[in-house]
């Protein structure tokens, strides 16, 4: 399938050029950015002018922040396009309830992806915890945004979602595996004096569910959490969700990487005329917003 990529930025070219490239269900053919390009592949600068001149896409994978990707992806899936989104998959959730009404409308496919759901430990602790009570687990994300997200000032604009842009993802991982959804009782989030986003957060959610999220942490970079069974089984997650350990013991884990298993489930979307559309972990974001208790931090620059 031909697939257009747009925002060609930093995750676009660190993972979704590379994946496209290796797989061999797509093929790279065309990219919209107002300045990046992919070597040997036509660009755009606009998206309508693409979606014009190339009928043979099918496929449109929107790697911009989401604040600016809900017009473009309304403009891909009115022109009767397949739509990736990156994660968080919009700046509201209406706006994401929106796209999936247009694309349920004009029977194209809608995939709101989560990479770290993905990631190669994920589906082995979620067997682990399958039909267990979780007695309590605790999430650690933590890592240094200035090494991640160097000069992305979008992060700390409204709709960045600060230290929550990758808390998603760790909230992304726990809506998969754990056996019972929960919810955020109460929190508390420091906002640098300058920015408009949270840059830390303590939350606490039902379910004995606890989570320590900092953007600023030097040395060790953490993206780990640990789940506690009521029948004493101990499963934890390192490395984002990559390596699983189930009481002490590593698990096998899957074969793909986060984005070629991305693509993967695409191309198997679209074959089978579905949509993917869940937007549990982007609900937590919007209720740690409305309740946490607000501290002001240190102001923040790069
Ligand atoms: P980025 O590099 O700052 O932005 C991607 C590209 O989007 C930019 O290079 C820019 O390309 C275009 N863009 C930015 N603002 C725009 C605007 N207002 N209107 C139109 N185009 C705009 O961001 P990123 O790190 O790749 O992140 C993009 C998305 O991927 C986010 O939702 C993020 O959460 C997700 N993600 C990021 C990472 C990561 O490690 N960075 C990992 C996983 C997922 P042009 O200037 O050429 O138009």
């Amino acid at each position: 399938m031909k697939v257009a990529l747009v925002g060609i930025g930093k995750i676009a070219v660190d993972q979704h050029v590379p994946s496209i490239a290796a797989s061999g269900d797509w093929e790279l053919a065309a990219t919209v950015s107002r300045s990046g390009t992919v070597d040997g592949v036509p660009s755009y600068t606009d998206i309508d002018t693409m979606l014009v001149e190339h009928a043979d896409i099918g496929v449109v994978s929107l790697c911009l922040p989401p604040v600016p990707r809900f017009d473009y992806a309304a403009a891909c899936l009115r022109a009767g396009r397949h739509v990736m989104l990156e994660k968080p998959p919009g700046a509201t959730l209406a706006e994401v309830h929106a796209l999936e009404a247009m694309a349920r409308e004009a029977g194209t496919t809608l995939f709101a992806t989560w990479h770290s759901r993905m990631a190669k430990g994920v589906a082995a602790a979620k067997a682990a915890l399958a039909g267990k009570t979780i007695e309590r687990a605790h999430i650690d994300w933590k890592e240094n945004v200035r090494q991640w997200h160097p000069h992305q000032d979008w992060v700390f604009e409204p709709g960045g979602m600060g230290v929550l842009d990758p808390g998603i993802n760790a909230l992304s991982i726990l809506t998969e595996v754990l056996p019972v959804p929960v919810h955020l009782k109460s929190g508390v989030m420091q906002v640098p004096t300058n920015r408009q986003t949270p840059i830390s957060a303590e939350l606490t959610f039902t379910g004995g569910v606890t989570a320590s999220l900092d953007w600023l942490k030097d040395g060790e970079q953490l993206w780990q959490m640990q789940f506690t069974a009521t029948d004493g089984t101990v499963v934890e997650l390192f490395d984002g969700g990559n390596r699983c350990v189930v009481d002490g013991v590593d698990q096998p884990i899957a074969v793909l990487g986060e984005y070629p298993a991305l693509y993967a489930r695409m191309a198997d979307l679209v074959a089978k005329g579905q949509s993917d559309v869940d937007l549990a972990p982007m609900v937590h974001v919007s209720d740690i917003m409305i309740l946490c208790h607000r501290e002001s931090a240190p102001a923040f620059d790069w």
